[in-house]
């Protein structure tokens, strides 16, 4: 008997590269392009250090009264955390105790094989179709909690609200989680439902569209009896997650409505460019509704495309899973950036069907 036999084995998530050189383009873990609003800066710049001698906030309630201002919500409804990542993480921990399997998609976000295996959950998955399309009924059967990104990833397809309401209504039993991290580049949240359906959570992030991945901030949002479910489970596990600059800059981001439209708007008209410089180049992808695109070229192998492309320091994301492993996951970043992306492609399948 070894004391390795008491631990806890996982096999971890694993992240997208962070190159340590410079001058990489980066497009491969869904970063913003553009730099937080400006009064994140300025907060940055005046917030005073000495104040770090004392504990944060654990209620984080700036930031909460923010969130709450903004949805128009009650704070009670709201529940934040260190990204969303920390958020869902707690929310398996609290909602998916039942002896029956949670639900999620077979092509989805590669956390939640991970947070299922290592809470030790239940889990079963639900193939998308052959267009990445989610198939209702697979939803409708006895199930220990469910969790759909929306648009989902690494796809980048999104489904009408109305089809997740249906799931929602027809499991009242199951807390239905809807991870919307990419909601903001066109999808359609799930939030006004949220009064309406007591086991809805839905999910989102200053990662992507709040140009704050560095930070670490996300929420949750549902009815107050589920949010301080999730609070009970917070507070006897870290009370202090939200550290002050977070609490202080995420509350910036939040107030500056102008900004936020403005690089939302510039990253949907670059995505929209992107599609159809891609498409030109033989590339097929269903649509997207985020700040990616997942595409696979209609002759060239991806995982081709993708060593070609970190050679030239472009980096996206593949990987090497069944059903995907065709695919590229590109983020859109700014027009300069995809500019030399499709310019590469545009060599590189020249040069390549030449020969
Ligand atoms: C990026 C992402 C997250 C997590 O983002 P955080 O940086 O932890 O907020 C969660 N879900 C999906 C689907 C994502 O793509």
């Amino acid at each position: 008997m070894s004391w390795e036999e008491n631990v806890r084995k996982v096999e971890p998530y694993v992240a997208g590269e962070q190159p340590r050189q410079t001058g990489v383009i980066k497009l491969n873990t869904n970063e913003c392009p553009y730099p937080p609003a400006p009064g994140v800066r300025r907060a940055a710049q005046q917030f005073d250090f000495e104040r770090l001698r004392l504990y944060p906030d654990m209620n984080a309630e700036k930031l909460v009264n923010a969130l709450s201002e903004h949805y128009r919500i009650k704070p009670e409804q709201i529940f934040v955390g260190v990204g969303s990542d920390d958020v869902l993480a707690m929310a398996f921990m609290t909602f998916f105790n039942g002896e029956k399997p949670i639900l999620f998609p077979d092509i989805t976000y590669s956390f939640y094989d991970v947070w299922a295996e290592v809470f030790r959950i239940p889990y079963q998955t639900c193939a998308l179709d052959e267009r990445f399309r989610i198939k209702k009924e697979d939803y409708l059967i006895p199930n220990g909690g469910i969790i759909i990104p929306n648009p989902n990833a690494p796809t980048g397809v999104m489904e009408e609200p109305g089809m997740f309401e249906e799931i929602v209504a027809a499991n009242p039993d199951s807390v239905v989680i809807i991870d919307e991290a990419y909601v903001d580049f066109g999808g359609k949240s799930m939030l006004p439902l949220i009064d309406k359906y007591d086991n809805l959570m839905v999910v989102q992030t200053f990662s992507k569209s709040r140009a704050m991945a560095g930070m670490r901030v996300g929420y949750a949002m549902a009815n107050e009896k589920l949010i301080g479910y999730l609070k009970d489970v917070k507070f006897s596990f870290n009370s202090y997650t939200m550290n002050m600059p977070a609490i202080e800059l995420g509350t910036e981001a939040v107030k500056d409505e102008a900004y936020f439209r403005e690089i939302v708007g510039k990253i949907i008209r670059t995505r929209e460019w992107t599609k159809q410089q891609l498409s030109e180049l033989g590339f097929v992808f269903e649509d997207s509704k985020s700040n990616f695109i997942f595409a696979s070229h209609k002759s060239v192998p991806a995982g081709e495309l993708f060593e070609a492309l970190k050679a030239n320091q472009i980096y996206v994301r593949h990987w090497n899973k069944p059903r995907i492993d065709n695919y590229l996951r590109i983020t859109i970043g700014t027009d300069e950036q995809m500019e030399k992306l499709i310019a590469f492609l545009k060599n590189y399948l020249k040069e390549r069907t030449d020969d």
